[in-house]
């Protein structure tokens, strides 16, 4: 076989990837588990008011990443707990296994643009195109799994048209409560105080965002899932209603 023959073979199996070896959840009685599930289409709405008091939803942007996605995964399947992943389009391209790996074992996905660019500061046409295109990179990884409904934007930053476009598009926008600051170099034990801090300045439910990439968000998970089940918190899992 030839030298080029060979590599794209190489490049081939790598994009396409093999099952990632993520644990089943362990939903013994100790486990910290989900309390319920919220359901939401485009009409839904924003869901903090949704949700009650110390209820909880779980957000992981900007994966996948080719190992610390599972490494999250498994830390979520050893609380018996789920979580919304929004990924970026370039990196499903890139990881279509662990697109699927997230929503074979029981996790939502939604977009996060397919560049991660601010898609505030973009021309209109631009911000929808990249958008899209993400969902559908995303879509593409996760073939007969499923399809991407759910939609962040990168920053949270969008404009009230550009929200309203890809919501006439059948996107569900989710923003976030609390912000764990995992981005900007802190430690877990930072990330999860700034969390906790968060919840109880702010109105004590909502969506958490964290990232998976970063070499510390596993044990970030580890540390805010123990946390929140030592505070009483209650995981509520994010879904997208079934069509009639
Ligand atoms: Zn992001």
């Amino acid at each position: 076989m030839s030298k080029p023959l060979l590599w794209s073979l190489a490049v081939l199996l790598a994009g396409c990837g093999t099952a990632p070896n993520v644990q089943p959840p362990d939903c013994g009685p100790d486990s910290f588990g989900v309390s319920r599930t919220l359901e939401v289409t485009p009409d839904t709405g924003p869901i903090v008011p949704l949700l009650g008091p110390k209820e909880v939803i779980l957000t992981f942007d900007d994966g996948p990443h080719r190992s610390r996605t599972v490494d999250v995964l498994n830390v979520l399947a050893s609380q018996c707990v789920t979580a919304t992943f929004f990924v970026q389009g370039n990196h499903s391209r890139r990881h279509p296994a662990i697109v699927r790996a997230i929503v074979e074992n029981g996790h939502s996905v939604g977009g996060h643009s397919m560049t991660h660019r601010n898609l505030a500061l973009l021309p209109l046409e631009e911000s929808v195109k990249d958008a899209l295109d993400g969902i559908a990179a995303t879509d593409s990884a996760l073939g007969e799994v499923g399809a991407t409904r759910l939609f962040r934007f990168p920053f949270v930053a969008s404009t009230p048209e550009l929200s309203g476009v890809l919501n006439g598009a059948g996107l569900i926008e989710i923003g976030v409560t609390v912000d764990g600051k995992d981005w900007t170099g802190n430690g877990a034990g930072e990330i999860v105080e700034i969390i906790m801090a968060g919840l109880e300045a702010g109105p004590g439910r909502g969506t958490v965002l964290l990232h998976d990439p970063f070499d510390h968000s596993e044990r970030a998970t580890r540390l805010l899932l123990r946390r929140l089940k030592e505070e009483g918190y209650e995981i509520v899992a994010l879904r997208v209603a079934e069509d009639d």
